[in-house]
């Protein structure tokens, strides 16, 4: 088969927030909004030329994370979809991927409103107007699709255990045991417990693949991750580990997901290193940022590439990556983080001396305002057609 095939179109759904349907959570180019029936929205329209342009070997739009990822010799979503599923032409529903609602607990700095409602204000103040159409978006069109015969359910958010939508969701299945032939997946923010049905859903489902995004030790998780806190983390992960005993052998994977972003990418071996003393059970996920690009590392200034090169030695797949020639966005960079730190009164000198010390020596050549930052995220809109 072609490489552009990937087979997410053909076996997963995968529903955004306020019912917007697209081909996989990365690629956001080919977004529709269910306005009639689900069925109608997902076999025709926009995802029916997806799959053609797929089978056809052609590029297709939004999914240039998984082509850039291949080139730097990284697995890709796609090739793991390949891998999971095979060559698949026909539809067929296994597993349905569902933002319930933007609800979070948190103000990660590579996020935005449309993850997390917290960021609405904060984004009109450093943005000069939301990313987010509306500040609480949800969906609701999830509850049309039949359940009886996925195979996988994956609960995302905003922060999924606290999501009323996401319990609702997961219910039906858990009362009628039906959650005992599914693979439950999500992320969580580790801050949180799951309660009530969600619990029950980890607790009772065929396989859990559970991942704690956790991007830093200590200061530094809770400078990216706003409003987090790193000891409730941990008290947490102790609950999860202690999950994996509870359960049917190796029928639980828990994992730590970090996204390697410009904050953290000179300080994942100290994260790593806490993780595989105190978690040995835990595996250990990195995803590559992609957007915003001045967050992504591959952008950053190729001066500080090469200082912060000794960090990441041990990390292949992250200094290809860092290595790639990309557009610097420094100054776009250092125009929003001094902007998110007078907000919170943060300061990054206390979490990332080595950044910065090299955002007070590096001399700015463009003049930089919101305006110009804000076009860095995608325009949002709710009304998208399927023509
Ligand atoms: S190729 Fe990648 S971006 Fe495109 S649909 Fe598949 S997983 Fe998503």
């Amino acid at each position: 088969m072609h490489d552009t095939y990937c087979s997410l179109p053909f076996r997963e759904v995968t529903i955004n927030n306020g019912d917007v349907l697209q081909p996989c959570c990365q690629n956001y180019s080919h977004q529709i909004l269910i306005n009639e029936s689900f069925e109608k929205s997902f076999n025709t329209g926009q995802l029916e030329k997806v799959r053609k342009q797929m089978l056809a070997g052609e590029i297709v739009n939004g999914c240039d994370q998984c082509y850039r990822e291949e080139v730097a010799g990284i697995e890709s979503m796609r090739q793991r979809s390949v891998k999971k599923y095979g060559n698949v032409e026909n539809i067929e529903i296994h597993a349905i991927q569902i933002q319930f609602d933007n609800l979070c607990n948190l103000k990660c700095r590579m996020c935005s409103s449309a993850n997390s409602h917290l960021l609405y204000d904060d984004e009109l103040k450093i943005l000069g107007k939301p990313i987010s159409p509306k500040k609480f978006v949800a969906s609701t069109t999830h509850n049309d699709i039949d359940k009886t015969h996925l195979k996988e359910i994956k609960l995302f958010g905003g922060e999924p255990l606290i999501s009323p939508r996401a319990q609702e969701f997961v219910k039906d299945m858990v009362l009628s045991n039906e959650i005992s032939k599914v693979v439950v997946s999500t992320y969580t923010n580790g801050t949180v417990l799951p309660t009530d049905y969600i619990l029950e859903a980890f607790k009772k489902c065929r396989f859990l693949d559970l991942n704690v995004s956790i991007d830093g030790v200590g200061h530094l998780n809770e400078y990216i991750r706003g409003k987090s806190d790193f000891n409730e983390i941990v008290k947490n992960l102790k609950f999860y580990s202690s999950l994996i005993d509870s359960r049917p052998k190796q029928s639980t994977t828990i994992g730590i997901s970090t996204v390697v972003n410009v904050y953290n990418v000179n300080k994942l071996k100290e994260l790593d290193q806490f993780i595989t003393k105190e978690f040995s059970q835990f595996e250990l996920e990195k995803k590559f940022l992609s957007y915003p690009e001045f967050l992504r590392i591959s952008c950053l200034p190729k001066e500080y590439k090469n200082i912060i090169k000794h960090a990441v030695q041990d990390y292949p797949e992250v200094l290809q990556f860092l290595n790639k020639d990309d557009n610097n966005y420094f100054e776009e960079f250092i125009f929003y983080n001094n902007s998110v730190d007078k907000l919170t009164g943060h300061s990054l000198k206390d979490v990332n001396l080595e950044l910065a010390e090299y955002i007070e020596n590096y001399k700015s050549k463009k003049e930089i305002s919101n305006q110009h930052v804000r076009k860095f995220y995608p325009v949002i809109d709710l009304r998208s057609s399927n023509d």
